[in-house]
């Protein structure tokens, strides 16, 4: 049986590329990364109970084996990915999963563990501003008829093949949050979207409204996820309101269950 790979969140993006898998005849194998976040207690309840919603569906095929946690302390050192990864950081902030996520994946013989990136709605992303500066990317179909894509080992730098060059991008990679509610909604996945979770920073349990993934959520058009006090709140940040005021306010919104 094909086994893949999948880096999983129990975010919308990666919680895509699991339920493309899980349609098909494999074996679904899921890593998730703890690094510390706030929001991992409810990442990681996320996805216990999405994965109970994929098995029950009518179109799984898959066979899911247990999430495998990767604990960043237990990733072993390695000089020339942690040097790569930090000559890619100067040119643009990319985020230090990718230095441990690389590391693991070497040291652990992991082939073609699957990112899932999404098209932004508007600015690009740190991600796709690495792979442009330092190469590209390739598409390809695999042996389940979907389409994928890895770094161009041609085009790609050294710095680039290191970090990214053992993954695989999921589809998700052409794909904005909108087009992957729809194409979850049309075949029976509406209700797992609801599971999936996006906020770093939960105030009270509560998505804040305020962090990066709540800001991509709400630009993709999936206001329904925020009471109308957070997306009040998100327009007082984004005119310019201090963080630290927003973020206290929400914090008395949701006691007050607003
Ligand atoms: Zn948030």
């Amino acid at each position: 049986m094909d086994r893949f790979n999948i880096m999983w969140t129990g975010g919308l993006d990666s919680t895509y590329t699991m339920i493309v898998y899980s349609r098909y005849e494999v074996e679904i194998q899921p890593y998730y990364l703890k690094n510390g976040r706030r929001s991992e207690k409810y990442e990681i309840q996320a996805m216990r109970e999405i994965e109970k919603d994929i098995l029950l569906h009518k179109e799984t095929k898959a066979k899911i084996l247990p999430l495998i946690i990767i604990e960043p302390g237990e990733i072993p050192r390695d000089p020339e990915v942690e040097a790569a990864y930090l000559r890619l950081k100067e040119e643009g902030a990319l985020g230090s999963q990718y230095d441990w996520i690389a590391r693991y994946a070497r040291h652990h013989d992991v082939e073609g563990l699957f990112y899932s990136p999404v098209k932004p709605m508007s600015s690009s992303t740190k991600f796709r501003s690495c792979i442009e500066a330092n190469g590209g990317i390739t598409e390809k179909v695999n042996c389940v008829g979907r389409t994928y894509f890895t770094i161009d080992m041609e085009k790609s730098s050294t710095d680039l093949k290191l970090i990214f060059g053992d993954f695989n991008i999921s589809e998700t990679f052409d794909m904005t949050k909108v087009d992957e509610e729809k194409v979850l909604r049309e075949n029976g996945y509406g209700d797992i979207i609801e599971k999936t979770w996006f906020c770093h920073t939960p105030v009270l349990g509560k998505a804040c409204g305020c962090c990066h993934p709540c800001e991509a959520t709400i630009e993709a058009g999936q206001i329904w996820r925020f009471t109308e006090s957070r997306i009040k709140r998100y327009q007082e940040l984004m005119a310019g309101a201090s963080p630290f005021k927003v973020r206290l306010e929400t914090f008395i919104d949701v006691i007050l269950g607003k």
